[in-house]
């Protein structure tokens, strides 16, 4: 796998061969391959007029819309770096992430320019913003707005509509290099303050040409963007991928299960990719069927674990079988995924689904404390090396000393791999909790808790416990009307697990705290729970 190019070469390579097909759908909108190059030349013609140089660093703040394609591809076309903001960030995350990045330009909605970003972006090294008119749409009405028909009016920044609409060209001279840095991409935060890894244009397309040439979807491929495109996964697995494929990429603004289940109607993807809590809730919504799935060659899930039995739920349910894959932002998304044509192993021991098969040209290994490799079927930290491993974080020399000794990534992650190389997730090392000195792993108490019919989401957490150091707790949401409670919740675990490992604890919320990529924020509830 050796990608010839950066996703702005693909683009144009994309112009050349079919400038007419549909690059981007949205509702009732719809831009072809030609339209979002030359909008996407306008923003670089406009960013490079307002004195923007080669290398300076562009935060881009929005949701899945065409606004942050046109503002991405814009950007790399200006020879900048990207900096993808969650849009759930709250003014002083944004700040950090401006002031660590020393982002030169931002391009954001008006509505947060208005509400806090300009604020924010006071006094820090921000000189060019660009606002665009994006609404928290859930209508075709609303979407329209998207279509470039309406103009914003956000004093002191520019229009990004009207920018893009200029008609200016791309500046000459600012192609990226493979092994440019194309994003500084700020870890979700599940384990601390945001650091930012360092992708390079090199390692989004190795992973977006290891999805072109092995997933298996046909011809001008129709991808639905599930994960957010801010999110490692959105922006490698979905936005490269399908703009290298010359495919459609289906946008839905911001996940909604009822919204995002009317797409699939309208638009037949093939493949999609989110995390396993976006299944979740499209096969708890209402109105889902089977012929909802009928148009995917294939489902991927990725960044979050994935229990076995929703897998089990969702392929006697509603057909398709969800493929799981293993990544981080440090990594561009997957270094392991299970390939379209087969399916996971389950370890028989521990009832874990494994991530996938390590990807060609990528090495994992498993280490003990030492940094000594353990046999087959031990447990240990995984380390991975390859061409999808980002050279560090963005000026932080202690962290990617410590975090890529040698150019290998220690994960943090705890997994074992069999001996035919498939490889599985246990937990992460630093969720691991201490129950009188016996390992629980949360991820395993997860799956059990899954397999009751009653459970839609679960997050297993170490409490603070006079007697035992720590005690299991787990927090619940629960299937639309379904019912139980607490009591006969820890009588199902104690049934099927260890006396050590069954939640003492439970309880039942409405909806489980997660990032903006769908993960389940564990971190949240041990705060939650210690502050009981
Ligand atoms: P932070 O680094 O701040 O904690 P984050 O970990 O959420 O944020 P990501 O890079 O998005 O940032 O997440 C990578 C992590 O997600 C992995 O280290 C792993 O713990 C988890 N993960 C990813 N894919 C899977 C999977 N298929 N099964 C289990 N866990 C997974």
């Amino acid at each position: 796998v050796s990608p010839s190019g950066s996703l702005v070469d693909a683009l144009r390579r994309a112009v050349a061969e079919a400038p007419g097909r549909t690059c981007l759908a949205y509702f009732d909108g719809r831009l072809t391959y030609r339209e979002v190059d030359e909008l996407s030349d306008s923003v670089a013609g406009y960013l490079a007029a307002r004195g923007l140089e080669r290398g300076d660093r562009v935060a881009v703040l929005l949701q899945n819309s065409p606004h942050f394609v046109l503002a991405v591809l814009g950007a790399w076309k200006a020879g900048a770096v990207v900096i993808p903001v969650n849009p759930m960030y709250k003014s002083g995350e944004v700040g950090h992430v401006l002031r660590d990045g020393e982002a030169a330009a931002l391009i954001c909605s008006d509505r947060a320019w208005e509400s806090y970003l300009r604020d924010t972006a006071a006094g820090t090294s921000v000189r060019i913003v660009l606002t665009a008119c994006e609404l928290d749409f859930q209508t075709r009405d609303d979407a329209r707005v998207l279509a470039f028909e309406r103009l914003p009016q956000a004093a002191d920044a520019d229009d990004l509509t009207a920018v893009a609409g200029a008609g200016r060209p791309a500046p000459g001279d600012r192609a990226p290099e493979l092994d440019d840095i194309a994003l500084i991409s700020y870890t979700s935060g599940t384990s601390g303050t945001p650091k930012g890894a360092t992708n390079t244009h090199r390692n989004i397309m190795y992973n977006a040409e290891r999805q072109r040439t092995g997933l298996g979807l046909p011809e001008a491929p129709v991808y639905f963007a599930l994960a957010p495109l801010f999110h490692i996964t959105g922006m490698v697995c979905q936005f490269a991928a399908c703009l290298n494929s010359t495919g459609t990429l289906v946008l839905a603004y911001r996940f909604e299960a009822g919204v995002v289940l009317d797409a699939f109607a309208e638009h037949r993807p093939h493949y999609t990719v989110g995390p396993s809590t976006a299944f979740m809730a499209l096969a708890a919504h209402p109105s889902v069927t089977r012929e909802h799935f009928a148009s995917f060659a294939t489902l991927s899930s990725g960044g979050a674990p994935l229990p076995p039995a929703l897998v089990e739920k969702f392929r006697a349910g509603f057909g398709p079988y969800i493929h799981n894959g293993y990544g981080l932002t440090e990594c561009t998304a997957p270094c392991a995924s299970v390939p379209p044509h087969l399916q996971a192993p389950v370890d028989p021991a521990s009832g874990t689904l494994a991530v996938g098969l390590p990807g060609p040209e990528t090495v994992v290994r498993i280490v003990d404390d030492r940094g000594e490799e353990v046999p087959f079927g031990e447990q240990g930290e995984i380390v991975v090396s390859g061409p999808q491993v980002v050279p560090g974080y963005w000026r932080r020399p202690d962290a990617t000393a410590e975090t890529f000794p040698g150019g290998e990534l220690r994960t943090g992650d705890i997994g074992f791999m069999d001996d035919s190389g498939w490889l599985y997730v246990v937990d992460r090392k630093k969720d691991m909790i201490n129950a009188s000195g016996f390992k629980v792993w949360p991820r395993e108490v997860e799956d059990v808790l899954y397999t009751h019919p009653a459970v839609r989401e679960a997050a297993v957490v170490g409490v603070p416990d006079g007697y035992r150091g720590e005690t299991v707790k787990a927090y619940i949401s629960l299937r639309p009307g379904a019912e139980t409670d607490p009591g006969e919740l820890a009588a199902y675990c104690k049934e099927k697990l260890a006396a050590y490992k069954y939640p003492r604890q439970v309880e039942i919320l409405p909806e489980l705290p997660k990032t903006a990529s769908g993960k389940i924020l564990r971190r949240e509830l041990r705060s939650r729970s210690h502050g009981n």
